[in-house]
C-alpha cells in the first residue's frame, strides 16, 4: 500500500480508552449532516474497485456487483472477484510484508492504527452513509457500526502496547527471564456483511496491530465498506502487503485461503455452518504446513430475552422490540426468542404488538425505523421460516409478509409469532431477520430451561425485579454476553467483550482484554546472567 507517504510519527496515546460517542440524530444539525453525507455518497455509487495485492491494483475477469438491498436496481460498486489463482500472489505479498511488518515496533504499528481512527472520525458520516446504501442500515445503526470500528482503532493499539510491556515472568536467580507476545504470521480475515465496518475492521486491526499481515476477504454483500476502510489504512501509512484486499466467493477463494499451507490463522465471523466447515478444513495438515492453524470463529445465535412476571413491563417491551427489530433483526445478538412468564403473557403481547406496529419500514436513506434485509435469498428464507412457524402452531401477532409498499427492495415486515413451543424450528434455528418467536413459560425455572435449550449461546437478557432470580440468571443463563434489565444487543467495546459459547463460536472476546492474545504466540526466553 501507500509506501510513498511518510509514515506518521509514532504517537503513543497515553490517555485511557474512551468509547466513541454515538450521534444523536434527533438533533437536526446531526440529521442534516447525515443527509448531506448520504447525498454525497449517492454521487459516488457505481464505481469500480480493484483487488489490492501487495499494493498493486489488480483487475479480474469475474466481478462482484454490490447492490443496494433497498433498491436492487442501484449498483453500489463493481468489484473484482478474486479466484483461486489469486491466492498464491496474495499469500506471497502477505508473507513478504510480514518480514518487515513483524519487526516494525509496536509503537509504529499502533500509531498507524491511531491515525486510522482519526481519519475515520473525520469521515464518520460518509462511512455511515456507505452502510446506508450497501447493507440497508438506518442512520443510528450505521453510526453505531462506524463508532465501534473507531473504538477498535483506539482499543486494540492500547492493548498491543500493554501486551508489549506485559508483566515480566518470575525471575530465577542468575537469569533474566522474559515473556514476549510475538506475531503469528499471515492470517485470513473472513468477516460477515452485517457489521461490515466494525467486524471486518476489528478482526483486521487486531491482526495487524500485533504484527501479522492479512488476506482480507470481505463478504460479497459488503465489499464497498471494506474498500473504504482499506483506503483509510493506506492514508494512515500502512505499508504495502500488510492488508491484501481480495473480495471473492467464500466457497472458492475463501476456501482456498483457509486451506493454504502458509495460512497461520483464520479470523472468521459468520454463520455456524461456514464456521464449522472452516474449523474442519483448517484442522487438515496441507503438504508443507508446519503449524496447527489457529482458528478464531465467531458464529450465529438464537438469543433469548426472559421477561419475568415481576419485570418492569414497559422497559421489557421496549428492550425486546429494539433487540428483535433493530437492523431488521440481522444481528448475531438479535433477540429472536422472547420467553414470557404466563402471568403477564397476554398483557406483554398486547403492548408488544402496539410497540412493533409503530416501527416504520422504508428506504434507509430516509432514516426509517427499519430497512430491508440483505438480499433476495435471505428474504425468501425468512418468509419460509414464518410459514414454518405457523405450520407448527405459531400465531402471527403482527407482520408476517414481504412489504412491497416500502420499496422495490427486500423488505420484510417486523413479525411477531406468538404461542411458539420450545423445540419448534423457529425456536431453535437462526433466522437472521425481523422475526421474533414468543414462548410462554410456566415460571422462572422453566424460562431458564427454555432459554438454555438450544445449541447456541451468544447473548441473552433477563428482565426481573427479583435479586434472587437475577443472581440465578447470572449463574445459570449460559451465554457469552448476558444483560440484566436491558436489551441483548448493543455490546460496547471495552465494557462488553463480545463472543459466544457452544455453537456460537470459540468465545474469542472481541473488544476485551484477552482478544489480542489470540493473534499472537507467547515466547519465553531465559537468559543466564551469572
Ligand atoms: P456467512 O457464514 O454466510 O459468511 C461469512 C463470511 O464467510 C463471508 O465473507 C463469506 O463469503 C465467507 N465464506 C462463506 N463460505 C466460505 C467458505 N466455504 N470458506 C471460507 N469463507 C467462506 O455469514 P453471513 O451471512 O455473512 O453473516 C451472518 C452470520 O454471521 C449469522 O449467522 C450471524 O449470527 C453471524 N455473526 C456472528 C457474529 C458473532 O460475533 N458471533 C457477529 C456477526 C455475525
Amino acid at each position: 500500500m501507500a509506501t510513498m507517504q511518510a509514515p506518521p510519527r509514532a504517537r503513543i496515546h497515553e490517555g485511557p480508552f474512551v468509547n466513541e460517542p454515538l450521534t444523536d440524530f434527533t438533533r437536526e444539525e446531526n440529521a442534516r449532516k447525515m443527509r448531506a453525507a448520504v447525498e454525497e455518497v449517492r454521487g459516488q455509487l457505481g464505481r469500480e474497485y480493484d483487488l489490492i495485492i501487495g499494493g498493486r491494483r489488480v483487475k479480474t475477469q469475474d466481478k462482484i456487483k454490490s447492490i443496494n438491498p433497498a433498491k436492487p436496481s442501484e449498483l453500489v460498486g463493481l468489484f473484482q472477484k478474486a479466484g483461486k489463482e489469486h491466492v498464491e500472489p496474495a499469500m506471497e505479498a502477505a508473507l513478504k510484508a510480514f518480514e518487515s511488518w513483524s519487526r516494525t515496533s509496536v509503537e509504529e504499528r499502533a500509531a498507524i492504527v491511531f491515525r486510522t481512527a482519526e481519519i475515520l472520525r473525520e469521515r464518520k458520516f460518509e462511512y455511515a452513509a456507505w452502510m446506508v446504501f450497501e447493507v440497508g442500515k438506518n442512520y443510528a445503526e450505521a453510526d453505531a457500526d462506524i463508532a465501534e470500528l473507531i473504538d477498535f482503532c483506539e482499543f486494540y493499539p492500547r492493548e498491543a502496547l500493554r501486551l508489549a510491556k506485559a508483566e515480566p515472568p518470575v525471575q530465577l536467580p542468575g537469569e533474566r527471564d522474559l515473556l514476549m507476545y510475538i506475531p503469528l504470521g499471515v492470517g485470513a480475515v473472513i468477516p460477515p456483511w452485517n457489521f461490515p465496518s466494525a467486524i471486518m475492521g476489528g478482526m483486521t486491526l487486531a491482526s495487524i496491530v500485533c504484527g501479522n499481515t492479512v488476506i482480507l476477504k470481505p463478504s460479497s454483500d459488503s465489499p464497498a465498506i471494506a474498500a473504504k476502510f482499506v483506503e483509510a489504512l493506506e492514508e494512515a501509512g500502512l505499508p504495502e502487503g500488510v492488508v491484501n484486499f481480495c473480495p471473492g466467493a467464500g466457497a472458492s477463494f475463501g476456501n482456498a485461503v483457509v486451506a493454504h499451507p502458509k495460512t497461520r490463522f483464520i479470523a472468521f465471523t459468520g454463520s455456524r455452518e461456514v464456521g464449522l466447515d472452516i474449523n474442519k478444513r483448517a484442522a487438515e495438515q496441507a503438504p508443507g504446513q508446519v503449524w496447527i492453524k489457529r482458528t478464531i470463529l465467531e458464529m450465529g445465535g438464537k438469543d433469548a430475552i426472559i421477561v419475568d412476571a415481576d419485570a418492569n413491563l414497559d422497559a421489557a417491551v421496549d428492550g425486546v422490540a429494539a433487540a428483535a427489530f433493530g437492523f431488521s433483526g440481522q444481528k448475531c445478538s438479535a433477540c429472536s426468542r422472547a420467553i414470557i412468564d404466563e402471568r403477564i403473557y397476554d398483557k406483554f403481547l398486547e403492548r408488544l404488538k402496539a410497540r412493533v406496529e409503530k416501527i416504520t419500514l422504508g428506504d434507509p436513506a430516509k432514516n426509517p425505523g427499519m430497512g430491508p434485509v440483505i438480499n433476495e435469498g435471505s428474504m425468501k428464507s425468512i418468509l419460509e421460516y414464518i410459514e414454518a412457524g405457523q405450520k407448527q402452531g405459531g400465531r402471527v401477532l403482527t407482520g408476517g409478509k414481504r412489504d412491497s409498499n416500502a420499496g422495490e427492495g427486500w423488505f420484510v415486515q417486523p413479525t411477531v409469532i406468538a404461542d411458539v413451543k420450545p423445540g419448534d424450528r423457529i425456536e431453535q434455528e437462526e433466522i437472521f431477520g425481523p422475526v421474533l418467536a414468543v414462548i410462554k413459560s410456566r415460571n422462572f425455572d422453566d424460562a431458564l430451561q427454555i432459554a438454555n435449550d438450544t445449541e447456541f449461546g451468544l447473548t441473552g437478557a433477563v428482565y426481573s425485579s427479583s435479586k434472587d432470580k437475577l443472581d440465578r440468571a447470572i449463574r445459570e443463563f449460559h451465554v457469552g454476553n448476558l444483560y440484566i434489565n436491558r436489551k441483548c444487543t448493543g455490546a460496547i467495546v471495552g465494557a462488553h467483550p463480545f463472543g459466544g459459547f457452544n455453537m456460537s463460536g470459540t468465545d474469542s472476546k472481541s473488544g476485551g482484554p484477552d482478544y489480542l492474545y489470540l493473534f499472537t504466540q507467547a515466547k519465553s526466553v531465559g537468559i543466564k546472567t551469572t
